[in-house]
């Protein structure tokens, strides 16, 4: 059967009429575009077009575009589809952010794959009452704008375009209404935004922080020291450091005191690094620690022995972004004088979704399936720093859904949600602990319950009876990895049988660097390292490192990844705990039975050159003993390979 062209298949669905198809044809002899776009600049709908390019697969792939029109070369677009694969952005926005591709060719090639034409927003009037159409949040959220609004239509312009989105916005449309989409400039449409969102504290559009006063700690009364020793020149330098803070993506601000003022550090990707000040830092020192104070509105000036915390908020507006950020505040007294840690809770974050967390592939569907379960306990176990609140929140948000009654329980709530979750604070010294809410909420009706960690047998014990009822839980247990859970639940004075046979499944996690894709390189490391980990040197081993560069500040990493472990508890293995004291011989145990380790995660994500051998030898729990493990379970044979090939075929 003859493959049939895009003006053949349109002319028999009746699309458009054969004379249509011929001019078309004529049009396009002389001008290098695609039919498609030539018949919408006729008065096709696009819509109509694209409905048909998708049926049947027309569509040209947008590196097939850009590579066809010499734009980019081969191997840009597979380091581009490479780093993609990191950053989960679409083709184009990646490119861009690469500087492979210039904004307007950004524009151009989005405009003809998706048949979308480019709108400038500049030009047209935007008001911020339009967006009720789809809902302010839901436009916000999905950085779109209604256009107009007629009785025919609803007109949209976004930046970002893909397949699903499209659909998915389609989905949303009230009534019969058609939807016409429009192709806008990134960084215009992030102004239109801020300006159609402009409030009194966005007023300036320029890069500022405002400092807002906080919406927590409303309990205790404002500060009665009104005694003002906090200066210009102070607040200036205040806001400098959250600017650099907020700017480098730092987790942590410490401001610690030394002989003669102080000094700055930054927590960037789990390190510390010392932020250079100007000369008058140390003159303005004590200054800068009493304003921090003053914007808390809880914490005392006077107080300069007792440790204390509170906290406060701060929106960050400049016309690329713009976001809330709340900083929690503890203070204490050192030698030399105060000293203040700032922990740095970006909003954003609570909207953060499992796939961007990094886990391995077959880690990330299994975990999927069981946050899907309508009844048992979820456990996130890890120490403290390893990520475990934020994959329960990218876990809540796959489960979002305003058909189901969500309640969590928080110490203390870190990131606000939207309306669907009901988010609680624990507050002990009014005696709200974990136990008592999770009592309160199971006569709420709920369907979905997360508790931040389970930390007593009080606790523990409530949620069995959570789950006994019919309800979802998940939770935080602090070990050292997934197994050691049930020593830990033997510490709390909770029987591991009991409350492992309500369990689904124990994830364990750690954070590893995740290796910059701009300067990796191959490499040898040296035979003491892979000893360490594997023993003997495998073959055909792709090792890796980050050179350094510009991109990732000559560090050779950038962002971080997720080290994971999954297990899912079998019958078999329940019935055997109680008769094995070892923690060890429950791993031997659970492997078989499908317990995926860090160790072989991290073998996975080194072949996939996600980190490095140097990390995974930081990361990774009792490497030795894991590394040995394996080997024994091979029945002595201790190749490697062999322990390489098994992870490649059940990968
Ligand atoms: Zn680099």
């Amino acid at each position: 059967m003859a493959v049939k062209n895009l003006g053949q298949i349109l002319v028999e669905r009746g699309t458009i009429t054969r004379e249509q198809l011929v001019t078309a044809l004529e049009v396009q002899k002389h001008n290098k575009i695609y039919l498609g776009q030539i018949l919408i600049e006729m008065g096709i709908s696009s819509n109509e077009i694209n409905d048909v390019l998708d049926l049947y697969h027309k569509r040209q792939p947008i590196g097939q575009i850009l590579i066809d029109s010499n734009i980019i070369t081969f191997s840009q677009l597979k380091e581009a589809l490479e780093w993609q694969r990191t950053t989960n952005k679409p083709l184009a926005a990646t490119l861009l952010d690469m500087g492979y591709i210039t904004k307007q060719c950004y524009l151009e090639t989005l405009s003809k794959h998706f048949n979308l034409p480019i709108i400038s927003l500049k030009e047209h009037t935007l008001s911020m009452s339009l967006q009720k159409v789809l809902g302010q949040r839901f436009t916000l959220r999905h950085k779109i704008i209604v256009m107009e609004n007629t009785p025919k239509e609803i007109k949209i312009a976004l930046s970002e375009p893909s397949r699903l989105f499209l659909d998915e916005l389609q989905s949303y449309k009230p009534g019969p209404k058609g939807m016409e989409f429009y192709l806008a400039d990134p960084g215009e449409l992030e102004d239109a935004l801020n300006y159609i969102y402009a409030d009194d504290v966005y007023a300036d559009n320029g890069k500022k922080l405002v400092i807002a006063p906080s919406s927590f700690d409303k309990i205790r009364p404002k500060s009665v020291y009104t005694e003002d020793i906090q200066t210009q020149r102070a607040s200036q330098l205040l806001d400098n450091i959250l600017d650099r803070a907020i700017e480098a993506n730092a987790s942590d601000v410490h401001i610690e005191a030394r002989e003669f003022g102080g000094l700055v550090k930054l927590r960037l990707d789990g390190d510390l690094h010392l932020l250079k000040m100007p000369d008058d830092f140390n003159k303005e020192y004590k200054s800068i620690i009493s304003r921090i104070k003053v914007l808390t509105e809880s914490m005392k000036l006077d107080e300069k022995v007792m440790p204390q915390d509170g906290s406060f908020r701060a929106r960050y507006g400049f016309t690329e972004h713009k976001k809330t950020i709340d900083f929690r505040v503890s203070s204490i007294n050192s030698y030399y004088g105060e000293s203040i840690t700032l922990r740095l809770l970006d909003q954003e974050k609570a909207n953060v979704t499992l796939p961007e967390l990094g886990f391995s592939e077959e880690i990330y569907k299994k975990f999927s399936a069981l946050i899907r379960k309508t009844e048992g306990l979820i456990l996130v176990t890890g120490p403290t720093g390893s990520g475990k609140t934020t994959t329960l929140y990218a876990s809540l948000n796959a489960l979002l859904d305003p058909r189901k009654k969500i309640l969590s329980i928080e110490d203390p709530i870190e990131y606000i949600y939207n309306d669907m979750v009901m988010q609680t604070e624990v507050k002990r010294a009014r005696g709200v602990d974990y136990s008592t809410l999770l009592k309160a909420f199971l006569r709420q009706d709920p369907d979905i319950i997360m508790v931040g960690e389970i930390r007593d047998s009080e606790t523990a014990n409530t949620s069995i009876r959570g789950v006994q009822t019919g309800h979802l839980l998940l939770s935080t247990l602090h070990t050292i990895d997934t197994t050691k859970s049930i020593g830990r639940l033997r510490e709390l004075d909770v029987d591991p049988v009991t409350f492992l046979s309500y369990t689904l499944g124990i994830l364990g996690q750690r954070l590893v660097r995740k290796l910059c894709p701009y300067c990796s390189e191959e490499y040898d490391p040296d035979d003491e390292m892979v000893s360490r980990y594997f023993g003997t040197m495998p073959i055909d081993f792709p090792f890796v490192r980050g050179r350094g560069c510009r991109m990732c500040n000559y560090e050779g990493y950038k962002g971080r990844t997720i080290l994971a472990e999954l297990w899912t508890i079998s019958d078999e293995e329940l019935s055997k705990i109680n008769n094995i004291g070892n923690a060890f011989e429950v791993r031997m145990n659970a492997i078989p039975n499908g317990l995926s380790t860090f160790y072989m995660d991290g073998i996975k994500k080194l072949q996939a050159r996600q980190t490095t051998l140097d990390q995974l030898l930081k990361t990774v729990p009792n490497i030795e003993k894991e590394r040995d493990m394996y080997k024994a379970m091979m029945y002595g044979k201790t190749e490697p390979e062999k322990l390489l090939r098994q992870v490649v075929l059940d990968s």
